[in-house]
């Protein structure tokens, strides 16, 4: 084997090299050369082989010379090739740019490049070195463990595979550098080596694994933001997105690419961003801008400061748009807040005091300017102490800072000096302020002025005090200064007063006047009441027409002398609205302490039973309580309870008492009067139980079943002919009947549905109900009058009434009450000043000047009779003539039998 090194071909082996194949067969031309060099050397012909003469074995030797040549030829042509063909792989593999090695199946390196040198440190005679060179290096050495091991493996699995590839391994060069590689392994062929050889080719994957890393630790950047970082592409796509805009648009890395914001946000935000999209793509600059992305419906819309700027490639070429957005949502809403607490500082009408940790006023608001009168300079700087008045104590201080220091908080009231001077009171809540951190920044108070409420509150305990309508007392404060008056005179050992009024008649001023007229009436009387007591008399409306006087200190009978005090007082005319000279009266009942009970309750109540008692015994009376009136209480309740009953169970029965003409003694009528059998008791009379009926509202009930019986009775008399057309029948009614508005009508209509002539009929009115008629009051008489009926006037004398007043009531009869008649002529005789008499002879005189026709009730005895006709009275009624007796009596005693059918 020769180990020449390549030698130029000569001009000859230039052109036969150049035809040579690669494979370095023989060729046609080359054969065809060495016959040529044959000829050049004589040989015409090819020696014959049985011919064996020198000359021919001259031929043979000269013709295998020639042979020889030629293969000699042939074969310098193919080392010729070979050591071309070595000669390329070693300049391809000593400049490669990649570091080539040939390393042993240990991985000592026998051959390295150019490149190979200079990462790993190795000198030019590692190009030639053996495994058992001494300093022979491996390639082990430099590679990491992982890379080793998979080497070793690789290695020790010898020529199984033509090449390899070991990927990501890192490999430290001589000066330290780490370098990211794939290590490609080619086994070579055993030609000359009894061991392996194989090719490394390291390819330095070191930059794009610095590119990958740099992307990583961007993207990473990226994602750490909370703002949202983006780019879209001109055609609005997504080219780039952080984890932010991932999240808030809820799409995945994977779907990102290319997504266009119409598909992931609601419309209307995108059509606005695409525009500004727009915006930067039309004018190359950078924008900032606020935009809004919407949520669901009913969640909040998030706010966004956005910058937004143009991407250029690195020709300079706008790619698309860059973005970055900060979510400002907490932040607009926070000031907003502020902006509103600001607004509530400035514009709100308490007063807001911000002081510093020392407590000097730093700022105030105009509402404490317009509350305290400072101004906002004069105050600054000063400790909210210069609103101090004297009224508020050292210790509401005290415990204020207390509080303050404790809870952070205190609230309470406070009187504040103006500075004006004048004093105000504020509700005040002061709060410490504190930083996040819990330091002790400052003090912020709110004051609101009560002052007005403090007043309002006043008027309504005022108002919750007094009756708004006379400005009395009333009630609650009543019983206030009732308990007190009771418990000091219970120390004291004093006797005190309760005097309850009750107006009479005060149901009928109302009823005819009107409620406006009602009121003045009791104003009227709160004034009166007012004018005739001591200053240390409690006067108080109780309600309706009730009045209460507290009398303390009083005796019995000073108390009784003022109830009748005030009733005279009470009896002065008064002009009301659309009447003169009303003479208001009232019925009085007194209770004493202690003789009459001894607490609150007990004397109001006792004191209510006497007024009561008053009222029913005429009225217009003034009566001391007794233990007495207390049992009639409870048998008036127990009447007023039976009573309402009394009708639907018919135990109401219809008397008749005839009247008679005086001088003959014939009967000229009769008339009707309730009476009651009342269960276990009997035949109750009216007198016991009208009072009551009136003032439980039952008597128009009552009145009405007399006069629906008794004209029902004298319908049936009347057609049998048992009743004389000149006869009349009385029937007892009360003024507040008449009020009613089917009161007329209903009479009317029972005298037509029995056919009786309205001049058969007479109602009685009593003269305390006609003391005073209203105008409608008398249109409703005349009405009555009008429609025939005729018209008396009961029990006259007793009502005080000036005789005068007869004159303007359309009257037919006047009944002179009964004490006139029994004061008149005494049984058994006695004397007797002659005042009545001569009030009987006036009252007839006026009667007979006015064309009224005269009654006596109560003829007892004959001289009565004798008398009262002898001064010219024309009719009477009496025990005498006849007591009231059932009504089928009255038609057997009186009245001509019925026709026998
Ligand atoms: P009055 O209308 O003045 O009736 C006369 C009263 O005197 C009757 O009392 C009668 O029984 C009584 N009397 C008659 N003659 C004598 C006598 O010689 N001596 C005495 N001492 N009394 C005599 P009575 O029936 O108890 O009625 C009392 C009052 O009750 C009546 O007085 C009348 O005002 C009222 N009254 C009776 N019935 C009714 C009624 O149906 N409706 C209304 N509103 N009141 C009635
Ligand atoms: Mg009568
Ligand atoms: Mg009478």
């Amino acid at each position: 084997m020769s180990t020449h090194k390549p030698q130029p071909p000569t001009a000859g082996t230039q052109r036969a090299t150049e035809a040579a194949t690669p494979s370095g067969e023989n060729h046609p031309d080359l054969r065809q050369q060495a016959l040529a060099k044959l000829q050049q050397f004589g040989a015409s012909a090819l020696p014959v082989e049985d011919e064996q003469n020198p000359q021919q074995l001259q031929e043979e030797l000269r013709t295998h010379q020639i042979e020889l040549e030629i293969q000699n030829e042939e074969l310098r042509q193919t080392q010729f090739r070979a050591e071309l063909a070595s000669s390329r792989y070693q300049l391809l593999f000593e400049h490669m740019p990649q570091p080539a090695l040939v390393i042993d199946q240990h991985a000592f390196m026998h051959e390295s490049n150019h490149s190979a040198r200079d990462w790993l440190g190795l000198g030019s005679g590692v190009k030639r070195a053996s495994r058992h060179t001494p300093h022979a290096t491996s390639l082990l050495h430099a590679l990491q463990q992982t890379g080793k091991t998979q080497l070793r493996t690789l290695l020790r699995a010898g020529q199984r595979q033509q090449t390899q590839c070991l990927r990501d391994l890192t490999l430290t060069t001589h000066d330290g550098q780490l370098h990211h590689i794939d290590l490609h392994l080619f086994s070579l062929p055993l030609a000359y080596h009894s061991d392996s050889r194989f090719l490394v080719l390291l390819v330095d994957r070191t930059p794009e694994k610095q590119r990958e890393q740099d992307r990583h630790l961007y993207q990473a950047l990226l994602d750490s933001s909370h703002d949202l970082i983006y780019a879209t592409d001109l055609q609005g796509g997504l080219m780039l997105a952080n984890r932010t805009v991932l999240e808030r648009l809820n799409i995945n890395a994977d779907q990102a690419q290319g997504t266009r914001r119409e598909t992931v946000m609601p419309l209307r935000d995108a059509i606005v961003q695409d525009a500004t999209d727009q915006q930067v793509l039309r004018t190359g600059q950078p924008i900032n801008t606020y935009e809004e992305l919407h949520g669901p419906p009913g969640s909040p819309v998030q706010v966004y400061m956005t910058n937004k700027f143009p991407l250029l490639d690195a020709e300079g070429q706008v790619l698309g748009v860059g973005g970055i957005s900060r979510d400002i949502t907490a932040e607009r809403a926070a000031q907003q807040t502020q902006l509103l607490s600001e607004n509530v500082f400035l514009f709100a009408s308490e007063a807001i005091i911000v002081t510093d940790m020392a407590g000097r006023i730093v700022r105030v608001n105009a509402g404490f300017e317009k509350m305290s009168g400072f101004t906002s300079a004069s105050v600054l700087g000063h400790k909210p102490s210069l609103l101090r008045s004297s009224r508020v104590g050292a210790s509401v201080y005290k415990a204020l800072w207390a509080a303050l220091g404790e809870h952070g908080h205190w609230q309470g009231e406070l009187i504040n000096r103006h500075a004006s001077g004048s004093l105000y009171t504020v509700h005040c809540s002061i709060s410490a302020l504190r930083s996040p951190t819990g330091e002790l920044n400052g003090y912020v108070a709110v004051q609101t002025d009560v002052s007005q409420l403090k007043a309002a509150e006043t008027e309504v305990q005022r108002l919750s005090h007094f009756d708004s309508l006379t400005g009395l007392p009333n009630r609650a404060l009543l019983m206030d200064r009732l308990h007190q008056l009771l418990a000091l005179a219970q120390r004291q050992g004093q006797t005190f007063g309760v005097l309850f009024a009750d107006l009479d008649h005060f149901k009928e001023v109302n009823d005819s006047l009107g409620h406006l007229v009602g009121d003045e009436l009791l104003c009227a009387i709160g004034q009166r009441l007012r004018d005739n007591v001591r200053s240390q008399d409690t006067v108080a409306r109780m309600g309706g027409d009730e009045f209460v006087v507290l009398l303390p200190m009083t005796q019995r009978t000073d108390a009784l002398n003022l109830a009748h005090k005030l009733q005279d007082a009470l009896r002065q005319p008064l002009s009301l609205s659309g009447m003169h000279d009303y003479r208001p009266r009232a019925s009085v009942g007194v209770a004493m302490y202690p003789e009459d009970g001894d607490t609150s309750d007990e004397l109001l109540r006792n004191a209510d039973t006497a007024m009561y008692v008053a009222k029913t015994s005429g009225r217009d009376r003034a009566e001391l309580y007794t233990r007495a009136m207390s049992e009639e209480g409870a048998r008036v309740f127990a009447i007023q309870t039976e009573l309402s009953n009394a009708m639907q169970h018919n135990e109401l029965r219809m008397y008749l008492q005839p009247k008679f003409s005086l001088a003959d003694m014939s009967v000229v009528g009769a008339e009707a009067l309730v009476r009651w059998e009342r269960p276990a008791h009997g035949l109750t009379s009216p007198a016991e139980f009208i009072p009551i009926a009136e003032k439980v509202g039952l008597l128009p009930l009552i009145d009405h079943w007399m006069l629906t019986q008794m004209v029902t009775q004298l319908g049936q008399w009347y057609a049998e002919d048992r009743w004389p057309a000149h006869w009349t029948v009385s029937i007892n009614q009360t003024a507040s009947d008449l009020q009613q508005p089917h009161w007329l009508s209903d009479l009317q209509q029972t005298l037509a549905d029995n056919q009786v002539p309205a001049c058969l009929v007479q109602i009685e009115l009593t003269e305390s109900a006609l003391l005073q008629p209203t105008p409608s009051m008398l249109e409703r008489l005349q009405a009555l009058r009008d429609l025939g009926v005729d018209l008396a006037i009961d029990d006259f004398g007793t009502g005080y009434s000036s005789l005068s007043y007869l004159k303007s009531l359309p009257i037919t009869s006047i009944k002179i009450d009964q004490s006139f008649i029994s004061d008149l002529v005494l049984d058994p005789p006695r004397h007797l000043d002659d005042s009545g008499r001569v009030l009987i002879e006036a009252m007839i005189a006026l009667a007979h000047k006015l064309g009224h026709t005269l009654v006596a009730e109560g003829v007892e005895n004959e001289a009565q009779r004798r008398l009262l006709h002898h001064l010219g009275c024309e009719l009477g009624q009496g025990y005498l003539l006849s007591p009231p007796m059932p009504a089928a009596e009255f038609a057997r005693r009186y009245l001509a039998p019925p026709a026998r059918a």
